[in-house]
């Protein structure tokens, strides 16, 4: 990973992240809850967590989906205004990871809805997911600037 000062040039605009868990263990929930507090502080480059997905640029999104959560990850995928971006956080976001195969498990995620951005890792480093949401702002600035 690139040192987090050469990706600062990336983060032009403050993005605002709304974090659902669809069915994760919590050890990706907790990692992002290190990236918000005083130890990484998302919130020094403008990283605001919001409590509607009304008001958010990008959804961090943990845990395979399971069953119980499907409508819930699908409505808050609409409520979310364009342009948006979905971040798949930890293995079980991104392939159901341990999972897999369980009788009430409708992932992965980028079965229900489209993912941009992949961070891997059970869980992955508080570093990792603050790179997947500079990933996520410089794919927004492309679709501004209209390269994408
Ligand atoms: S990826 Fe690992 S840490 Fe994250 S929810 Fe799945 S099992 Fe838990």
């Amino acid at each position: 990973m690139a040192p987090i000062p050469k990706l600062l040039k990336y983060l032009g605009r403050s993005p605002w992240i709304y974090h659902i868990n669809t069915g994760s263990c919590n050890s990706c929930d907790i990692e992002i809850v290190a990236v918000l507090t005083p130890r990484y502080d998302a919130e020094r480059f403008g990283v605001v967590l919001v409590e509607s997905p009304r008001h958010a640029d990008i959804l961090l999104v943990t845990g395979p989906v399971c069953h119980q959560n499907l409508d819930r990850v699908k409505r808050v995928y609409e409520q979310t205004p364009d342009p948006k971006m979905v971040i798949a956080v930890g293995a079980c976001s991104s392939t159901n990871g341990v999972f897999d195969g369980s009788y009430c498990i409708d992932g992965p995620l980028d079965d229900v809805i489209p993912v941009d951005v992949y961070v891997i890792g059970c869980p992955p480093r508080p570093e990792n997911i603050l790179f997947g949401v500079v990933k996520a702002i410089q794919k927004l600035n492309a679709l501004a600037e209209g390269e994408i």
